[in-house]
């Protein structure tokens, strides 16, 4: 059956003020995310960059395009993807990673994308990211749990699947490059044939 598009409510209008965690002295414009609220599925990292607080566009730059690059090459279509951050603001030079305390300030409005949206699989781009949706469930790192597969309850039940954020490949060459694309097309894999048994079982109801 065809995904409905929804229409999405305006959060960006509701916090474009925001004050909740001290990330707002060091932005220029509040990130969002990029895609449409009918993507299938969700690709979360950990927080703007310098250039993509300049653009307000998540994942641009090096980054972005190696992500762009492996999703292509996984067989996958981008438009299939909305890409957003759990912290919307950038954390000033050097990119450093958001302290737990603005994790959980932004948070909320991660969730509540994720309550529009209602994507598919929810993939995680590294450490940040993953253990912010995962909280206690698994905090052995990214190294050990990408391409494995969490069910969450909240906000609606989603699959959340980690993967590697695509700066650590770039810092690996391209040698983990692979990994990320069978995780994804894993990943992928196993969902379209849940949908598929359920649509059998259904049509066997039926007979
Ligand atoms: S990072 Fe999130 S919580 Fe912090 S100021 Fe920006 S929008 Fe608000």
């Amino acid at each position: 059956m065809a995904r409905q598009h929804r229409r999405p409510v305006l959060l960006e209008e509701r916090i474009k003020d925001c004050k909740k965690c001290s990330l707002y002295k060091t932005r220029t414009t509040i990130v969002m995310g990029e895609g449409d609220y009918s993507a299938r599925y969700m690709l979360v990292g950990e927080a703007p960059g310098k250039e993509e607080n300049k653009q307000n566009r998540p994942f641009v730059g090096d980054a972005g395009q190696r992500l762009r690059k492996l999703i292509k090459q996984a067989g996958l279509n981008i438009n299939d993807f909305y890409i957003v951050n759990v912290c919307k603001c950038w954390p000033g030079e050097g990119n450093r990673t958001p302290t737990k305390s603005e994790i959980e300030a932004c948070l909320p409005y991660l969730i509540h994308q994720i309550n529009q949206i209602k994507p598919e699989i929810i993939f995680t781009l590294g450490n940040t990211a993953t253990l912010a949706l995962l909280g206690n469930r698994d905090t052995r790192g990214i190294t050990k749990i990408h391409g494995q597969r969490y069910n969450i309850g909240f906000p609606v039940q989603s699959v959340v699947i980690p993967l590697y954020h695509p700066s650590y490949l770039i810092r690996n060459g391209e040698s983990l490059d692979h990994i990320f694309i069978e995780d994804l097309k894993f990943a992928v894999g196993i969902i379209e044939g849940e949908k598929n048994k359920k649509k059998e079982i259904y049509e066997d109801l039926l007979k």
